[in-house]
């Protein structure tokens, strides 16, 4: 099931459009994205055999999957490939970081540039389906209601400047962005095996696998969760791979007028002009 954010509420997404879930089960589920994100099971049990009535889908009404995360958690250095491009060392332990709930939006709509060194940087976003405190490999999956496209933008000369302390360079708004909706964990052939990537303009950039994580999402959520508690609807953007503006030589970052394209496959794509 692919559950989106429609002008704030739950709907989900069929062949030729989108259906409201409060709408289709009477209220029993919705329209609340959140409460349906931590009961995700029961809420693709009801839509199952709903087939419509469905409306086009308006790519303009489409908000971020998970509106309201108690927070957003990010990290870095996951794939060796950006790792040495970056010219940092694997850290022993996950490199986590947050990005502020301010900085969260949507699929689609304009990125402001606060400076002339902001990054991109593809990811895969988990959106935590239950509470998750000390999970192991063996069920960490079970606490995950489905997976997103994130961009993880990034203001390197904050970001640098601030020691190792990223947040703040991550957290301008709109820098948290996710979509085009949510895909539960069955959408997927393989979940540990999920291509995604970006283009400029329609040039690619970023083209990686998840499978070439270094800490795997199992054994991440296994460390993250025997120190902090996660909620429904929280957001963890996995790490990114090779390829951003960074690492090239000299740096190229976004310019106001690009077009930004975001894509996870099994999800779909996001659409961000720069201004
Ligand atoms: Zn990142």
């Amino acid at each position: 099931m692919r559950l989106a954010n429609i002008d704030g509420r739950a709907n989900v997404v069929v062949e030729g459009g989108v259906i409201d879930v409060a709408t289709a089960t009477g209220g029993a589920f919705g329209p609340d994205l959140t409460s349906c994100i931590a009961q995700i099971d029961a809420v693709a049990s009801a839509m199952a055999g709903i087939d419509g009535p469905a409306v086009a889908l308006d790519d303009s009404l489409l908000g971020p999957p998970s509106p309201h995360p108690s927070q957003i958690i990010a990290i870095g250095m996951n794939y060796a490939s950006h790792a040495e491009e970056m010219g940092l060392e694997v850290p022993a332990m996950p490199a986590a970081f947050a990005k502020f709930r301010s900085a969260l939006t949507g699929p689609v709509g304009d990125i402001t540039l606060p400076s002339d060194s902001v990054d991109y940087e593809v990811e895969l976003v988990l959106v935590i389906g239950r509470r998750t405190e000390a999970v192991t490999p063996q069920n960490a999956w079970e606490h995950v209601a489905g997976i997103t496209a994130g961009q993880d933008f990034s203001e390197r000369t904050v970001q640098m400047a601030a020691g190792r302390q990223f947040a703040l360079g991550k957290s301008y708004p709109g820098f948290a962005a996710t979509g085009p909706w949510m895909s539960t964990i069955d959408e997927f052939a393989d979940p540990a095996d999920i291509g995604l990537g970006c283009s400029i303009d329609g040039v690619q950039v970023q083209d990686a696998r998840s499978s070439d994580m270094i800490i795997k999402i199992p054994e991440l959520l296994t460390i993250l969760s025997g120190i902090i508690t996660l909620e429904p609807g929280d957001l963890l953007y996995t790490g990114c791979p090779a390829g951003v503006g960074m690492g090239k030589n000299p740096p190229t970052y976004l310019k106001a007028g690009q077009e930004l394209v975001t894509w996870v496959e099994g999800v779909g794509e996001m659409r961000h002009t720069m201004v």
